[in-house]
Parts: structure tokens; sequence; C-alpha cells
């Protein structure tokens, strides 16, 4: 698909994805340029739901979602690839983890639920203190290829805005000059209002007058969540971002919250439990399995239980 990003092209986005969560990946016609621009609204709220997250839980969960998506563009498109956003910091917010995979699908949590800090007020606006909640350490990126070993870098924590910290990795591990920016709006519902993103980043044989009018583009534009909230959809951001250039389309995704946990896979997590331990869990009266990227509970009865110890049994020792 390549497909210059004209005023038709827009409608037909609009009526085909209406207010569902989307991502556009553009390059520029004249200069090797690509940006990829996605709207995450309805799978953070999805988070915040599944989780029970506070307002402040949500934004850092949000942008950590939002920011495994967009580091997706590592991986092939439209495939079970993976890409896994881990944020070690010693702030409040503890273990905060998201994956991606190229079909658009993602999942993660954030180990602490209950985030609550003083916001700063800027312009007359909330402000969550994501940077205080996140704190000090490292950022961890595992790309999972299908291959028998993923591989995983990691670079310090230099902002704990998460944004900025995405685009150090890239330019660290990855030697990708980019820049990111991450956006969650809560309401005073609690709600996510808008949340969303943009990567760019020039390909081999960029010429450096465009990037720097690309540095200039993006040096202007107000915040992704206000742009979100003034309605403009990620084809219309990318059109901001690279003003004053042809732009092609080169794919569409749509961004759903899916995790890949299922009773099997905790039924798993209880096989390798030592056999004292189930036994234990049986007297308790059956045992709940609870997934860390959705917080979906799996229950087993001590029958099951038994099963398990049953089959564990049976393995070679
Ligand atoms: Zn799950």
């Amino acid at each position: 698909m390549l497909k210059k990003l004209d005023e038709q092209v827009k409608k037909d986005f609009k009526e085909y994805f209406g207010d569902r969560d989307y991502g556009v990946v553009a390059v520029t016609g004249e200069d090797a340029i690509r940006i990829f621009c996605i709207r995450t609204t309805n799978l953070t709220d999805i988070a915040r739901l599944k989780h029970g997250l506070t307002p402040l839980s949500t934004v850092v969960l949000g942008r950590t979602m939002a920011g495994a998506i967009l580091l997706t563009t590592l991986v092939k498109h439209a495939t079970e690839q993976r890409v896994l956003l881990r944020i070690e910091g010693d702030g409040p917010a503890g273990l905060v983890v998201a994956e991606a995979n190229g079909k658009g699908e993602v999942r993660g949590f954030i180990q602490n639920k209950h985030l609550e800090l003083k916001s700063k007020v800027v312009n007359g606006k909330k402000k969550f203190d994501v940077k205080s909640a996140i704190g000090k350490g490292t950022l961890t990126v595992v790309k999972d290829l299908g291959l028998r070993t993923p591989y995983e870098s990691s670079v310090p924590i230099v902002s704990g805005e998460i944004a900025e910290d995405i685009a150090y990795y890239l330019l660290k591990s990855e030697q990708i000059p980019s820049a990111v920016s991450l956006g969650v709006l809560i309401g005073e519902d609690g709600k996510v209002q808008a949340a969303g993103g943009f990567l760019v980043q020039p390909l081999p044989g960029a010429k450096d007058k465009n990037i720097a009018k690309i540095e200039e583009n993006v040096k202007k534009l107000p915040p992704m969540t206000e742009l979100l909230t003034s309605g403009k959809r990620p084809e219309d951001i990318i059109e901001q971002v690279l003003e004053g250039f042809t732009v092609k389309v080169l794919a569409l995704k749509e961004l759903s919250f899916k995790c890949r946990c299922s009773k099997e896979t905790a039924e798993q997590s209880l096989f390798l439990l030592p056999v004292e331990d189930l036994k234990k869990l049986i007297e308790e009266g059956g045992a709940e399995i609870k997934c860390n990227f959705c917080s979906t509970a799996y229950y087993f009865t001590p029958q099951e239980i038994e099963n398990i110890i049953k089959l564990k049994e049976k393995e070679p020792q």
C-alpha cells in the first residue's frame, strides 16, 4: 500500500475506523523519513478498567503501552513478532511492562495500580508527574522475532517521561535517531479522554535539511493530548509533522488491548509449583491464578489441582 495522503484518503480512514484505535505508517514522498502515528484512547481505557488503575497509574501504563506499539516498528508488520518494553525505576510506580506485536495487539501492567502524586498545573491544565512516578533506573526492550533467543537491550532511564527514554533507547541501542511523542489525558470522571503518540525517524539517505525541517515541525506541535482532544486523527497529526512534504501512506493498523493468557497458561504456572504447595492449595479449597498482564483470574478446583499433581508425578524426574 502506497497511497498519497489527500482529503479523499482521510475521509476513507475516518469512515473506516470511526472512533476505534488505529495507527498509520507514512513516509515523505521526497525523502526517506518515516512516521508511525497512533491513537490508543480505547485500549488505554480498557487497561485502566481491567487493572483498576488510578489516573496517574493509567497515564504511566498508557504511555508505556503506546511506546511498545510504536516500537513494533522494529519488528515485521502484521506478524506475531513482539516487542516488550520494561521500565524498572526506583519511583513509586514500580515495574511497568507493555508488550505489543506486529498485528497491533498490546497488553501491559503497572506494579503500583494506585499511584497518587500531586499533579502540577501547567498552563491551567493538570499535568501528572510521570517523571517522579518512574524515578531512576533502566529501560529494557526485548524483541521476540520468533527465533530461539529473543534480543534484549537496556539503557538507563534518562528522563522518566517515557517518550524521551524511548528515543534515547532507539538512538543508543538501535542507532536510529528519532523523535517520540506520547500522551494520555484523563477526564474529570477518571476515564481516558485521549491517548496516543508518534515516532518519526529518518531512514538511511535522508537529507539533513529535510530532517531539520521536520525537527522544526515537531517543535511547533502542541502536546499529543491536545492534538487528539481537538479532534485530530493520526493522519492529521502526520500531516502536521510532515508539513511541507508530500505524504504517502505505507500501512494501516487496527490497535487493540489483547492478552495471550488462557486457562492453559495459568495451569502451566501451577504445574511449576512443588507438589507440597499444590497439596496446600487443595486443602485451601482451590486456587486462583491471576494474569499479570490483564488481571484476568483463572480458578482451579481441588479436583483440577489433583489432576495437575497426577500429571507431575508422571513426568520423568
Ligand atoms: Zn492475561
